[in-house]
């Protein structure tokens, strides 16, 4: 892989006649598949049939009726086991390729200014959303539609979340996150930057500025660890810091020694969801001479996705199934001497290693709701919700959604969440200036 492209998104877009060629092919079904495949019910038919027809900007405002992020939909979300998975023609393995088709409306959107959103006026309430991923974006973008004043509080410099600093370059241009999220800003919503709640200012804070509701769609940003012997050594990095690390060194932000993964380096992956795959993909891009992913199960129990995994075996990263790494050799400094390698039914044996990456899952920071008082959590620190209003925490007017209430999901997953939270806080402002219309 040439150096000087190795961060290039790697699937390439359709070209305008390409796309309505692909959008001609769509059956239209009376009960489309697809779209109940899709966890945000997209109208998939309808806007294919108005790409189909060359109008391009009916077919965006239809996508924009359930998404606000179908750039990044296009390009990251799980068609295989979603809309694409559930398309009549995947049967003769012809499927709509509706990820692609979707990411080129969004995209040919976007460059052409097609469409300008009216901003709504802001009359309904105040609500304050914490973090700016997929969750935090998606309640933005549908209550500020809907007349709500939002604003955003962002602890990164950047907003976008896992979006900006989770999900590799070439997978999710930052351009493309960056234009997704002007839009939401066009709606009227204002971000703050570097501001983390729970340090700078608490959830109390925010109530005593005047918003009606505050969301939580603070992620699962603290990553946990396997008992593993060794496993402190600072060459074992946690797969989500490492991913981070290298947005920061693209964006500039940071230098190349800041990144100790890489150049010639004999790297580990630990886990096989999809970070563990982007990490593995993206220690292939910063020039690691081998990379080897470790799962104690098999390749069809992964949690990633079948061509993520495909894309990663021919960019050279190996796997190994049913194998654990039961011990890490440190030598001094930043690298590893070796790591015991057991495979079920094999001796262990040792191999050379310089680097471990740690994939195996993350859970929420306590960090909001232990600077105010009210908001309960499990015993694994995910934020209890109630169902009405949808995703109202055990303190009043907190709500919370996404990963940090419903365990790490995919990103359309998230979003799903956040939609329903977003009528969840809809009905509860509502009802709470109602009822303070009739006290006065
Ligand atoms: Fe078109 Fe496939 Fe959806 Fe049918 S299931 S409407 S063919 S994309």
């Amino acid at each position: 892989m040439s150096q000087d492209n190795q961060f290039k998104e790697v699937n390439e877009s359709y070209t305008l006649p390409e796309a309505v060629r692909e959008a001609q092919r769509c059956l239209h079904c009376k009960v489309p598949a697809c779209k109940k495949g899709c966890p945000i019910s997209n109208d998939i038919p309808d806007w294919i049939a108005e790409l189909a027809k060359g109008n391009f900007g009916n077919a965006m405002h239809i996508i924009n009726n359930r998404s606000n992020l179908p750039a990044v939909c296009g390009r990251v979300c799980g068609h295989e086991r979603q809309c694409e998975g559930n398309c009549v023609l995947a049967r003769k393995g012809e499927h709509i390729n509706i990820g692609k088709l979707e990411r080129f409306v969004a995209d040919f959107d976007s460059d052409a200014g097609l469409t300008h959103e009216a901003i709504p006026e802001k009359s309904r309430g105040r609500v304050a959303v914490i973090g700016s991923g997929p969750a935090g974006l998606t309640i933005a973008g549908d209550l500020a539609r809907k007349g709500f004043a939002v604003e955003i509080f962002e602890m990164e410099s950047e907003p976008g979340g896992v979006l900006m600093y989770g999900i590799p370059e070439y997978r999710l241009p930052k351009e493309v996150v960056r234009r997704e999220i002007k839009k939401i800003e066009n709606l009227g919503v204002m971000f703050h930057l570097n501001t983390t709640v729970g340090e700078q200012l608490t959830v109390d804070d925010l109530f005593k500025r005047g918003f009606d509701a505050i969301f939580m769609g603070t992620g699962t940003g603290v990553p946990k660890r396997l008992n593993i012997s060794g496993n402190n050594h600072p060459a074992v990095r946690q797969a989500i810091r490492y991913l981070r690390r290298v947005s920061l060194y693209e964006s500039g932000l940071i230098d190349r020694s800041e990144v100790i993964v890489g150049n010639g380096d004999r790297v580990f992956v630990i886990g096989c969801g999809n970070t563990a795959i982007d990490a593995a993909r993206t220690a292939i891009r910063m020039g690691s001479s081998e990379v080897t992913v470790v799962y104690h199960r098999t390749v069809d129990q992964m949690k990633a996705l079948r061509s993520e995994y495909e894309d990663a075996v021919n960019e050279g990263v190996k796997f190994l199934w049913n194998t654990s790494i039961t011990n890490i050799e440190a030598l001094d400094g930043e690298h590893l001497r070796s790591v015991t390698v057991e495979t079920e039914g094999e001796p262990p044996r040792i191999v050379p290693a310089d680097h471990v990456v740690m994939a195996v899952g993350s859970a929420p920071a306590a960090r909001i709701v232990s600077t105010t008082t009210g908001i309960e959590v499990d015993d694994k620190g995910y934020v209890l919700t109630r169902d009405n209003p949808y995703g109202m925490s055990t303190r009043k007017g907190v709500f919370a959604g996404g990963d940090v209430s419903n365990r790490p999901a995919t990103v359309v997953h998230a979003m799903r969440d956040a939609k329903q939270v977003a009528e969840g806080i809809e009905r509860y402002v509502d009802a709470i200036k109602l009822l303070a219309a009739i006290d006065h």
